[in-house]
């Protein structure tokens, strides 16, 4: 079976990890048609825009894509290019999955969570504005309908993973009405769940915990700000983000991307890891209903850590982001 896939390369090491998944996939001989479209720094130099439209239409079309980070300028120019994505494709569920694997050196063995994060409102819709000179605001948008559908979609996803809990994060006991809100929507949704255990805490709290005992954890759903803070965290649990991939879901569309940013000081060296990228791919392939393709590639990654010993250089091997590559097509 054919497969139309828009591919956006990103800034920085995006072109380096994505060109890595590409010729892994390409390598199992699957029949994937890329759409290679430009977002982000290359786009404003050709399209006068960091997200042109096409992009969004090409994507509704094809209807998946895999994308490389994007750089976003902070505090001035144009705005994100991953919220316009997310909010312009109503990607409302980004899912990242944290897992340990064996042959790689974490602070923690046994973990194997995934966080839920709500990916289109909270202090992400980016709705701010100054106050005179020396005030701004952002507002923080919760909503019932976003609350309950993440909440539910974190459900669903434990009951089709076997999973056995769900913890929510937030800070309700400050922001009363807006985290209020999204505890009461995860409260409400988890009574019609009855086989799979829920928990809420608050997510400073959280923080200490994670760290402490990440094996806890099963489906973690959070806000959007939240949920982004805990990826991060929870990638340095397992070895860095250079292992953490995600999911961006939709209405029948999705977007997969690694957890990571463009990382600009390692950018054109040959040393990015591109782990996260092909945790992505292969996720983007389980989701195009091509399992066989993706199983040999997670098999193929495994092997590469456990047996060959092969890591990049974030891992404490010595493995450039191509070598690295070349040793997982080796052992597809
Ligand atoms: P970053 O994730 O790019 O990098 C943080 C640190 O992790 C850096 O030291 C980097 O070298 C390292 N790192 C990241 N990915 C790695 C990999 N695959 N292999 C080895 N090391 C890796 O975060 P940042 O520096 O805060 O952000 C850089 C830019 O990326 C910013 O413009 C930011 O807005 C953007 N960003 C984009 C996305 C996205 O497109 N989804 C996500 C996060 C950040």
């Amino acid at each position: 079976m054919e497969h139309n896939i828009s591919l956006i390369l990103g800034d920085g090491i995006g072109p380096e990890v994505i060109s890595s998944v590409v010729e892994i996939i390409e390598a199992t001989n699957l029949n994937i048609n890329w759409e290679i479209v430009k977002a982000g720094e290359s786009s404003i130099k050709t399209h006068g825009t960091p997200l042109p439209d096409y992009v969004l239409n090409g994507i509704k079309k094809n209807k998946v894509a895999l994308k490389g980070p994007i750089t976003t300028p902070i505090g001035k120019g144009f705005r994100s290019v991953n919220v316009g994505l997310r909010q312009g494709l109503n990607l409302f569920a980004n899912i990242r999955p944290i897992k340990s694997y064996p042959g790689v050196d974490g602070l923690h063995k046994d973990v194997d969570f995934i966080i839920v994060r709500e990916n289109t409102e909270d202090l992400y819709a980016g709705i701010e504005h100054m106050i005179g000179e020396d005030a701004a605001e952002s507002i923080k948008i919760i909503t019932r309908k976003a609350s309950e559908r993440i909440c539910r979609y974190a459900f669903e996803l434990a009951k089709k993973e076997g999973r056995k809990k769900v913890t929510l994060a937030h800070k309700a006991n400050i922001m009363k009405l807006s985290d209020g809100l999204f505890l009461e929507c995860g409260r409400r949704i988890s009574e019609e769940y009855k086989d799979i255990e829920f928990e809420d805490i608050i997510i400073d709290a959280m923080c200490m915990k994670l760290v402490q005992s990440p094996s806890d954890y099963d489906i973690i759903v959070a806000p959007n700000l939240y949920g982004d803070i805990l990826s991060d965290l929870s990638a340095g649990l397992i070895g860095g983000l250079g292992l953490a991939p995600g999911a961006n879901i939709g209405e029948g569309i999705a977007v997969f991307e690694p957890v990571h940013g463009s990382a600009p000081d390692i950018a054109g060296k040959n040393i990015a890891n591109p782990t996260s990228a092909i945790l992505s791919g292969i996720m983007m392939l389980k989701h195009i209903g091509e399992f066989e393709a993706a199983i040999r590639i997670e098999k193929a990654l495994a092997f590469t850590f456990e047996n060959k010993n092969s890591k990049t250089i974030d891992l404490g091997g010595n493995l450039g982001t191509k070598e690295f590559t070349e040793e997982i097509i080796k052992h597809l």
